[in-house]
């Protein structure tokens, strides 16, 4: 037997037994971002048996700063983190079986995408997603593990559905835009990604291995910059919480048609299709076929660049990056009708 965990099964909370049951753990994490690179590259250290990865964004240049998994190279292509993060953590521990999804998570898929997993671990820029991972977790029973990350400092909160509050105990409704800095508004230091990301796959850890006492209980606030961490307590699940009380979840209601989608300060829209027949994918042919007919159109033709993984090409000087289920990201552009105008001339619906 390798001695690839010889030093973590040394660790009394872990034990060999611990890593037999992380080697049969299952685990979802969304967002391959910040957060998310450095939570992988923890789990699939670990030697979790299955980790399942989501996410709807291509690696740019101003992620390198912080986003531990991907490099100058995956940045110049413009690849999915989907697949940047696959290559990276499959050198990084073969041993683990790797499920890569290049989908936006939304109320149409996130069942799919969630089942057969022990745990989620929310490594996400935005609160729709988390209200969605929320209701979805909390809906079927599963744990999930609260994480942001902002500036100096950032939140955990590990939800365990009928045992401690959730998400909507502590925040019954979604925050509106602009209520709360992000990345984009405040920065954010890679310190202070890498101390919440370990925070989280601490308890990660603690769950797949089954010691559920050593959990963290509440909300675990810090920050590098100002070398605080504390604790709130959020207590029980509150009988009248929207989600564990009264057992609604609208957020998986919601518009699973999900036509259109802002980016947060990014001066970039993504627009979904408006159905979208197989949550991973458009259809095998579909990125190839979408690039025929695009090389006949002489002001696209000189920019249109494709792989087996995206197409993408400049118009109207905004640029589309278009992904096998069908999604597009219009560059450029913060306005959502614009971005609409463009798709349904170039893509279609
Ligand atoms: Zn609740």
């Amino acid at each position: 037997m390798s001695d690839r965990y010889s030093r973590q099964t040394l660790f009394a909370g872990i034990g060999p037994e611990g890593q037999e049951r992380l080697a049969r753990g299952r685990v979802l994490v969304v967002g391959a971002g910040a957060l998310g690179s450095a939570a992988l590259d923890m789990l699939v250290r670990a030697g979790v048996g299955t980790v399942r990865f989501v996410d709807r964004d291509t690696v740019e240049t101003s992620n390198l700063q912080r986003q531990s998994l991907y490099d100058e190279e995956d940045a110049r292509e413009g690849i999915p983190k989907a697949e940047g993060a696959r290559r990276r953590l499959a050198a990084v521990n073969p041993e683990v079986a790797l499920e890569p999804l290049a989908l936006d998570l939304h109320a149409g898929n996130v069942r799919e995408v969630m089942a057969g997993t022990d745990l989620v671990v929310d490594a996400t820029d935005n609160f729709e997603t988390r209200y969605l991972i929320n209701d979805a977790a909390v809906s079927t029973g599963t744990p999930w593990i609260y994480a942001a990350c902002v500036g100096s400092y950032g939140m955990t909160l590990t939800v365990l559905p009928g045992r401690t509050g959730c998400l909507r105990c502590v925040v019954p409704d979604v925050p509106p835009p602009g209520a709360s800095p992000t990345c984009d508004t405040a920065g954010v230091i890679a310190p202070a990604v890498q101390a919440v990301a370990s925070y989280a796959v601490a308890e990660a850890l603690k769950l797949l291995a089954g010691r559920d006492e050593d959990l963290a209980t509440g909300i675990w606030h810090l920050d590098v910059w100002e070398r605080t961490a504390y604790r709130m307590d959020i207590g029980k699940p509150d009988p009248d919480c929207p989600a564990c009380g009264r057992r609604e979840f609208p957020f998986l209601e919601g518009d699973a048609s999900g036509a259109l989608l802002t980016l947060c300060g990014r001066n970039a829209v993504q627009v979904r299709p408006a159905a979208s027949p197989d949550p991973n994918g458009a259809g095998p042919d579909f990125l190839e076929q979408l690039g025929g007919r695009l090389a006949e159109l002489p002001e696209v033709r000189g920019s249109l660049r494709s792989t087996s993984h995206l197409l993408q090409f400049e118009v109207a000087g905004r640029r589309l990056v278009v992904f096998p289920d069908g999604r597009t990201i219009v560059h450029g552009s913060g306005d959502p009708a614009e971005a609409r105008t463009l798709v349904s001339r170039y893509i279609g619906s």
